[in-house]
């Protein structure tokens, strides 16, 4: 046995335990949040199904590896979001590369597996092509749903699921993960790289492997703790910058505002005299002139305004206030 996911123990044993009594779902709802693993996980339940070699899955044979190079017929994998996107297409493609090969037999493998990403972002014509399929599954066809949070998926199709939670990776294990990877960086940097992974396996990977989009990570971390010395019309400022990277590109920038959480999260750990030599002055200059009761108010807000934009309220209201709220409190 020779499973790709990291982590998730408890998610492979409930697969594996039901595979063996064959008692597996015909469907599979999985929920976590972004880069935790959902995808990697879904590609193992298809080579679980698919492998031809004894200890299933081995992620060495022929079929392991074809599904993990996306090149096996049997399993297709299509991603709602970007097929939102290419609007009316999307759903015509939709139907034909899910409804038709839905009903055909397995090709080369044993089963027929569907992965669908982000149905978070799913419409209503798409959810009814796939809710038919739910409601009377072909033999030998599995379908497997990737979501980030279940309460954005339609209550008639998380009814007809078996639902899987991929809870958060804990930074040590990550760590550890990390660790084995060919040409290291520092310890401290893994931790570092961890830390702010809060729990998404994927993405600390791609951070290890591309120490650019790190620099980026951490550039954005200092830019936001140069706020609290910015007078409020240079908070308004840097609010609009903020909303109008929202406009340009949404998913991004509502990581980045994570990341001002991640930031708080240092300030609190520096105020409570956590020594570590690898933060930059900015952080213990702002670490000093801030209280405690300021920054847990400042992420308070700030997690008020991220439930807001998933709300999809207006971004400039909702950042102007947060900036307004931010300059009260200090
Ligand atoms: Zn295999």
């Amino acid at each position: 046995m020779n499973w790709t996911t990291f982590g998730h123990k408890k998610a492979i044993q409930g697969v594996y335990k039901a595979y063996l009594s064959d008692r597996l779902s015909h469907a599979y709802l999985i929920i976590g949040m972004q880069n935790v693993g959902k995808t990697t996980f879904a590609l193992d339940i298809a080579k679980l199904l698919n492998c031809i070699s004894e200890n299933k899955p081995c992620s060495e044979c022929q079929s392991c590896k074809r599904i993990e190079s996306n090149n096996h017929t049997d399993v297709s994998v299509i991603d709602i979001f970007s097929d939102q996107n290419s609007s009316v297409s999307g759903i015509d493609e939709l139907r034909d590369s899910f409804i038709s090969k839905t009903n055909r037999k397995p090709f080369e493998g044993t089963s027929r597996v569907f992965i669908l990403k982000s149905i978070d972002h799913m419409r209503v014509e798409q959810a009814n092509i796939i809710l038919k399929t739910l409601e009377e599954p072909p033999e030998d066809t599995k379908i497997i749903l990737l979501a980030k949070n279940i309460d954005t998926v339609l209550e008639t199709i998380r009814s007809r699921c078996q639902v899987i939670y991929l809870d958060p990776i804990k930074e040590s294990e990550i760590v550890e993960y990390l660790s084995t990877f060919r040409s290291v960086p520092d310890e401290k940097i893994l931790q570092n790289i961890a830390k702010l992974s809060q729990g998404r396996i994927g993405w600390a990977i791609k951070m290890l492997n591309d120490p650019e989009e790190m620099n980026y990570v951490n550039q954005i971390m200092l830019d936001f703790l140069q706020i609290f010395n910015f007078s409020l019309i240079e908070k308004f400022d840097f609010a609009q910058e903020i909303s109008i990277k929202i406009q340009r590109n949404r998913p991004k920038t509502i990581n980045e505002i994570n990341l001002w959480l991640a930031c708080l999260r240092d300030l609190l750990l520096l105020k409570s005299g956590y020594e570590n030599d690898q933060f930059h002055e900015d952080y213990i200059r702002v670490s000093n002139e801030l209280s405690f009761n300021q920054i847990l108010q400042t992420g308070n807000v700030i997690s008020e305004t991220l439930e807001n934009l998933n709300l999809n309220i207006n971004p400039r209201l909702s950042l102007d206030m947060l900036m307004l709220k931010v300059h009260n409190f200090n």
